[in-house]
């Protein structure tokens, strides 16, 4: 494609183009607002990127990204420590965050199985998993995964390995369509999943 700018701003431009929903076309409009609105937009912007990037540490506890260390939900005082709740992946624990729909801890597995891709037990969060689920003070262990093949997969496989763990182990029920993934969920949907989760 022809360069419409010079340099730094193709660089910019190809660098947006790489974030999810932003194509080419979408890129450059970004860059563009972004130049047009230097002051308010794009020096904030700046430094906020460059304050996340230096202090984006992972959760030693659930593997949460976030800038603290145990993360701040591992260390609210409110939260209820009896429950686990396990995603997939980051973007999960947002989407239940967002819909307000859970007060417990949750555990990022980091994706899910998959014999097509090669993913392995090995490959995801799951041994500290399991560890947490065995401390006593553990009651309940929340299946949060994907409705999907992969994502059932994977609820299995957990579901197995906590058969020595005295928890109670649930998953997400109606409302969460078959193939859906959660991040795409709409808050009401996903508050309703997790009030009617019911034994795995
Ligand atoms: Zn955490």
């Amino acid at each position: 494609m022809a360069s419409t700018a010079g340099p730094e701003i193709e660089r910019l431009i190809s660098l947006l183009a790489k974030l999810p929903g932003l194509g080419p076309r979408s890129a450059r409009r970004a860059a563009l607002a972004l130049i047009q609105k230097r002051d308010i937009v794009m020096d904030p912007l700046v430094v906020a990127l460059a304050d996340v990037s230096a202090r984006i540490t992972q959760c030693s506890v659930c593997d949460n990204v976030d800038s603290q260390n145990p993360c701040h939900i591992c260390a609210a005082p409110g939260r209820d420590q009896t429950q686990i709740c396990v995603v997939q992946d980051v973007g999960d624990l947002w989407a239940l965050e967002r819909a307000g729909a859970f007060r417990g801890t949750y555990h990022v597995l980091g994706g899910s199985l998959s014999a097509l891709d090669g993913i392995r037990p090995e490959d995801l969060n799951i041994a500290a998993l399991i560890e947490r689920a065995k401390a006593p003070a553990i009651i309940e262990v929340i299946l949060a995964m994907n409705a999907t093949i992969d994502g059932q997969t994977t609820a299995h496989y957990i579901t197995d390995k906590l058969d020595d763990c005295d928890v109670k182990v649930s998953r997400l029920a109606h409302g969460v369509p078959v193939g859906g993934e959660l991040n795409y969920l709409d808050d009401g949907t996903l508050s309703a999943a997790m009030r009617s989760r019911r034994p795995f």
